[in-house]
């Protein structure tokens, strides 16, 4: 018993060993976080949801009234950022709603729009090679093209980052969720991969809940396949898919300062829109259809 008490010290000792440290432009942000986190324990705490192929681990800020451990009982929402290493804007959007996510929770604004009762989790960057080195892909893929759906049920999955965050959004329940890419202006709902009916059964009130985001920071809105060209295997259209979560791809506009400060409250109008519990009418039932030519949508 005690050699393998040994072993099994030794391997736990080794697999702390080997998770490597944040480099680069990620340690920066990371940084940030831990500095959030340090100014703020009592409604923010860092926490890994897995590692990458490069075996770093993938930090989020959960933010909430009681942000040590997952709280089932709230509402989750969820905002991922920098699925494109070169779209830096969208990280800095993930922190500047943090900070300001902060500020409203100690602020009398915990008590406005069921804030209270939410919790935040928030990725900023995803794709940490890719955000490292200022390039669109990890590891040679595109990570938004990287997840299963209902008409790419086969070959996802090829990166470790996105395979953690598939298996982090199964822990818990999110009612809302958004992605952050750069550069178009708009924010944009499901359905976006190539189908004959983009359509999805909660179109209305989606293009409702929209139109108020949008008239926040002025951007344009709509169905992301007609707004951005369809795209198969996205995130954006994953989570509302698999579970249901009310989901919005924001393009920002140019990742400007001002433009990411415009942006911030558009995020929070569209948490405080969607209902608390994710979706019933998420079902695809139309038909999937062949994408021929270029793939144009650089999002
Ligand atoms: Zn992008």
């Amino acid at each position: 018993m005690k050699a393998f008490n040994s072993i099994f010290l030794f391997l736990g000792l080794s697999s702390l060993t080997f998770a490597a440290a944040p480099t680069g432009r990620y340690k920066t942000i990371h940084d940030q976080m831990k500095a959030l986190e340090a100014g703020h324990p009592q409604v923010a705490k860092v926490f890994s949801i897995g590692t990458n192929d490069d075996g770093v681990e993938l930090y989020a800020l959960r933010i909430s009234t009681a942000p040590q451990e997952m709280d089932k009982s709230k509402i989750g929402q969820l905002m991922v950022a920098t699925h494109h290493g070169n779209e830096g804007g969208s990280t800095q959007l993930a922190m500047e709603f943090s900070k300001d996510l902060v500020r409203r929770y100690e602020s009398k604004a915990l008590w406005k729009e069921n804030l209270n009762q939410m919790e935040f989790t928030i990725l900023p960057v995803l794709n940490v090679s890719g955000y490292n080195n200022n390039a669109r892909h990890e590891h040679g893929q595109d990570p938004n093209r990287d997840y299963p759906g209902p008409c790419t049920p086969n070959g996802w999955g090829k990166l470790k980052s996105i395979r953690s965050l598939i298996s982090f959004v199964e822990t818990r329940s999110f009612a809302g969720s958004v992605t952050a890419h750069g550069y178009v202006g708009n924010v944009t709902y499901p359905w976006g991969f190539y189908t004959d009916n983009n359509k999805s059964f909660d179109n209305n009130k989606y293009h409702e809940i929209f139109r108020k985001v949008a008239e926040v920071n002025s951007y344009s809105y709509g169905n992301s396949g007609d707004a951005i060209y369809p795209a198969n295997g996205c995130y954006e259209d994953f989570i509302y898919w698999k579970h249901g979560s009310w989901s919005l791809l924001l393009e920002l506009l140019n990742g400007s300062q001002s433009d990411v400060a415009d942006t911030v409250p558009a995020m929070a109008k569209f948490y405080d829109l969607i209902d608390s519990t994710p979706s019933a009418k998420n079902q695809f039932e139309a038909n999937c259809t062949n994408h021929r030519g270029p793939n144009l949508r650089i999002e």
